[in-house]
């Protein structure tokens, strides 16, 4: 087991100093622009891969340091740079997750590279789970799965909403119901390779914030897949759906164990946010006078900072613990991993609002970051669990009750 250490050594701080100049010289100059034109931006993330940050061999390398840390500083640095073209260059990871958590060795090693790509052919994945009618009650998707035995093919109809690259990405996980009376135990996740006919974007969303993240409808109609793109392959699967149907508890849900493991690394994204705001408003402070003296100088002004700078750091310590608990299999006892992300995506909404006050009107406007930080923040709080649902979370694991 990794010791728990609030000391970076010395590679987590060329990791984090590497990132955070990719961040401060692409990221920041570039977020205005593709905030404004909320397009997929093709030449960061090819800047990124050329740099070898999008690819395997990152990921692969953060999530082999032992103390979880790695992933989250690495996310906390390009969220800060902007949050929007950090999920452009990070969506692909969730499809990773999802293969990580569900599929079989064989599986990982075949498709978690074409996540990503190379250099010289960049691939996008998506990983989509939310519907219409099946958002925070993910026991609930009406996208079916159907076994065709005569041609060991899956057959997928559905439509999923809010995809992050959805329709755009390369490779699809979709998480579907083989079982429908079984909730969330009769799921399963089934890669939908490219290429694949009967998968095609819906409408694409015009968001308030991450605007240069791809957000889409996926359309799954008469989708055929291979038998061995069911994650985890059908003997598994076979077996988790006769004990669900005995009645027997199954440890594994295909969408949560996804969701579960990546809530730190959200936590670090809504902590980078947080952290450029504070940065930007404290100098602001600084410079800015009013009343023959600087605004900070005011108790009003400066008290909003001191508890800016507490929360962000706050955040921190939930994010880092959790993602070391996490990398040490430690369970989530208390709900850990939601705590994390519940309180710094609500630090990063408090913050940024913070920052436009301290701002004045020059916080409300375009030519200044801090309003785009804020519409960046909100989207925290909503995907990957809801506030309120990681309140529950956290509320059923420390009582044991269980609470609706
Ligand atoms: C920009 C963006 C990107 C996304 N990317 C992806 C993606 O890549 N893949 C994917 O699968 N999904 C994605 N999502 C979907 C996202 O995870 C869902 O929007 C989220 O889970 C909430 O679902 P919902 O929007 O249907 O809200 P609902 O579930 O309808 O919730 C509405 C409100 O009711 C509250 N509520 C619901 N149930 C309870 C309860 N039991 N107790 C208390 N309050 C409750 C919620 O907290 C919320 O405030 C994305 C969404 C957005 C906006």
């Amino acid at each position: 087991m990794a010791e728990f250490s609030m000391e970076l050594n010395a590679d987590q701080e060329t990791l984090r100093d590497w990132v955070h100049g990719f961040s401060e010289g692409v990221l920041r100059p570039a977020a205005a622009e593709w905030d404004e034109r909320e397009e997929t931006p093709w030449p960061i993330i090819q800047e990124a891969a050329n740099l070898g940050i999008y690819s395997l061999d990152f990921l692969a390398n953060a999530f082999a340091d032992t103390t979880g840390l790695s992933i989250v500083i690495a996310l906390e640095e390009l969220a800060w740079g902007d949050a929007g073209l950090c999920m452009a260059i990070m969506g692909s990871t969730l499809a990773v997750a999802g293969i990580m958590s569900n599929g079989t060795p064989e599986q990982q090693m075949e498709w978690i590279p074409q996540c990503f790509g190379t250099p010289g052919d960049l691939k996008l994945a998506a990983f989509a789970v939310t519907e219409p009618d099946a958002g925070s009650d993910v026991s609930s998707l009406r996208t079916r799965a159907v076994y065709d035995e005569a041609s060991d093919e899956w057959v997928l109809n559905g439509t999923k909403t809010w995809i992050t690259n959805g329709g755009i990405a390369n490779l699809h996980v979709v998480v579907a119901s083989v079982d429908p009376a079984l909730g969330s135990r009769g799921q399963a996740s089934f890669i939908v390779p490219e290429g694949t006919p009967g998968i095609r974007m819906g409408q694409k969303f015009k968001k308030m914030g991450i605007r240069a993240s791809h957000t889409a409808e996926v359309v799954l109609e008469d989708c055929r897949v291979p038998g061995r793109c069911l994650l985890g392959g059908k003997e598994k699967l076979d077996e988790r759906l006769a004990r669900a149907r005995e009645g027997q508890r199954s440890s594994v849900q295909a969408a949560m164990a996804t969701f579960e493991a990546s809530r730190p690394a959200v936590g670090a994204q809504a902590l980078g946010i947080a952290r450029a705001a504070y940065e930007y408003a404290l100098d602001y402070a600084k410079e800015r006078r009013q009343f023959g003296r600087a605004i900070i100088e005011n108790q009003g002004i400066a008290f909003k900072l001191a508890d800016m700078k507490t929360r962000v750091d706050a955040s921190r310590l939930l994010v880092w613990r959790a993602a070391w608990m996490a990398a040490n299999r430690k369970p989530f006892t208390s709900g850990e991993g939601s705590m994390s992300k519940l309180y710094a995506s609500e630090t990063a909404v408090k913050v940024t609002e913070e920052a436009i006050q301290i701002l004045g009107g020059y916080g409300y406007v375009r030519e200044y970051p801090v309003e785009r930080w804020h519409r960046d923040s909100k989207i925290y709080t909503i995907f990957e669990g809801t506030s309120e649902i990681q309140r529950l979370i956290v509320a059923r694991a420390i009582s044991g009750v269980h609470i609706r």
